[in-house]
């Protein structure tokens, strides 16, 4: 449960954003682990609620307990990175069907995990 406090998440966002600067010795590279790091706390407290500190509060919108809404952020999360990654490839390979089929498997997927939260028991991750 600590591995997703704040001070835990930026300790391992600085060691592999050195990790990453000393193996590779790309500034901007070593910044984007970092960021990318540190994003994961973020999308953690919308979909769930997890600790901030060692006896402080434990936050998020627990979105994971209200399985259409998770759906509904989650979808336009994955449905945003198709349109970016969408846009990165070649005209002719942006066109065809199985670019769009990589968006219905993305929300598809999303949907399977809106469904097992919503009518499989589980134990919850953070609380
Ligand atoms: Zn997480």
């Amino acid at each position: 449960m600590w591995s997703h406090s704040i001070p835990a998440v930026l300790v391992l966002a600085t060691a592999l954003s050195l990790g990453s600067y000393l193996g590779t010795r790309d500034r901007a590279l070593a910044l984007l682990v970092g960021a990318i790091t540190i994003s994961h706390i973020v999308a953690d407290y919308a979909t769930g609620a997890k600790p901030t500190w060692p006896g402080g509060p434990v936050i998020g919108l627990n979105l994971y307990s209200h399985a259409p809404l998770d759906f509904l952020l989650e979808s336009a999360v994955v449905s945003a990175g198709w349109v970016i990654y969408r846009r990165s490839l070649p005209a002719h390979a942006a066109r065809k069907q199985l670019a769009w089929l990589l968006l219905v498997a993305l929300v598809g997927m999303q949907l399977l995990g809106a469904l097992d939260l919503a009518f499989l028991p589980r134990t919850p991750k953070c609380m």
